[in-house]
């Protein structure tokens, strides 16, 4: 079981949240002036390190707010959770 430390309710069950990908994937600028190309890349590449990973996480079945956690891919451990708007904390 994880827990993931929601940052208005706290620590909760990772059952409540569902998970939204990777965190900070800023929306073109100018997205007419994509190619397909360049579409595709931003649609569906991301980032997938091994270590500490920036995503984004709902909790769905309690406050139903979106926030950010710094989650390492390789112990499942949460680092840092922060708000939207907020910036990525440093994290060991
Ligand atoms: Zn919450």
């Amino acid at each position: 079981m994880l827990l993931i430390p929601c940052p208005w309710c706290g620590p909760r069950d990772e059952t409540e949240f569902h998970y939204g990908g990777q965190a900070h994937v800023a929306y073109p600028a100018d997205p007419g002036a994509l190619t397909d190309e360049e579409w595709a890349r931003y649609l569906f590449f991301r980032d997938n390190p091994e270590g500490a990973f920036a995503e984004r996480w709902s909790h769905a079945a309690g406050c139903r707010r979106w926030f950010n956690a710094v989650r390492d891919t390789a112990t499942n451990r949460i680092h840092a959770v922060y708000r939207p708007g907020e910036p990525r904390p440093v994290t060991g």
